[in-house]
């Protein structure tokens, strides 16, 4: 059966990087998502990936705790810079080839953010790891694998989650908690939920990109995601 999809932007938060640790980067959980990548790219889709920080810095959480908050934006993109590498490593390891460009200059370490080597590093069917969100603070990383998505013309953006998809109420706390099938951007929007945030949402509503909510922790997700089938949360106009 032909994928659905050719191209992929697949956005991976700091949360699902530490699995049911409390901070930093689970190497076991690295592992697997990086497995569950190597699936996809056998099936020959381009994949790009945007990485949170979130499980090393929140710039929100530290200005709220009285740090300037432009501060903490930069503190938390450069956290996203080590996931990156972590990534990689992990995917250089696993046999796969990727490069990391960064929305901020640090030239020893990343390579910096330009769209057209990012395109062609996905026809050369390496994979192209995004690092340091939009590369300005007051974002956040949903938006930039939205921008990003856009921007190498991807035909979806993923969220992985811990979460297999959107649901009516939070399904740990709610046992009637159903889970939705597809949501539109404005009842996605409207419903105000936590799974994204409204600027990215806005933005894929704006420009027709459609997104997909799932568990990167259900093994066989990513793909069944990719194979069109009934997984997660599809979010479309
Ligand atoms: N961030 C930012 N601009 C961006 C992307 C991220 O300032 O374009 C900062 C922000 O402080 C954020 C942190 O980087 O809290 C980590 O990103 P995010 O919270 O999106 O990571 P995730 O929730 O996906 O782990």
């Amino acid at each position: 059966m032909p994928s659905a999809y050719k191209r992929i932007l697949l956005k991976l938060s700091g949360e699902a990087l530490m699995g049911d640790d409390k901070y930093g980067i689970n190497r076991n959980i690295v592992e697997h998502i990086v497995i569950e990548i190597a699936a996809v790219t056998q099936l020959g889709i381009e994949v790009a990936v945007v990485v949170g920080g979130g499980n090393i810095f929140r710039g929100m959480k530290s200005a709220g705790d009285g740090m300037d908050r432009v501060t903490a934006d930069y503190m938390g993109m450069l956290a996203t810079i080590m996931n990156a590498l972590a990534l990689q490593d992990a995917m250089k390891r696993n046999g796969l080839i990727s490069r990391v460009q960064s929305a901020l200059r640090i030239e020893q370490i990343v390579e910096p953010y330009i769209r057209n080597k990012a395109i062609r590093y996905l026809e050369e069917g390496k994979i192209v790891i995004f690092a340091a969100g939009t590369g300005n603070p007051f974002f956040t990383t949903d938006t930039a694998a939205a921008l990003r998505g856009m921007e190498i013309n991807a035909d979806i953006v993923l969220k992985a989650t811990k979460v297999d998809g959107i649901y009516s109420s939070d399904p740990k706390i709610d046992a009637n908690a159903t889970r939705y099938q597809h949501l539109s951007f404005d009842e996605a929007i409207a419903k105000n939920l936590q799974v994204m945030d409204a600027t990215a949402l806005t933005l894929c509503r704006d420009q027709k990109m459609p997104i997909n909510v799932f568990s990167i922790f259900k093994s066989g997700a990513l793909r069944r995601v990719i194979m069109g089938e009934n997984e997660g949360t599809s979010v479309s106009s």
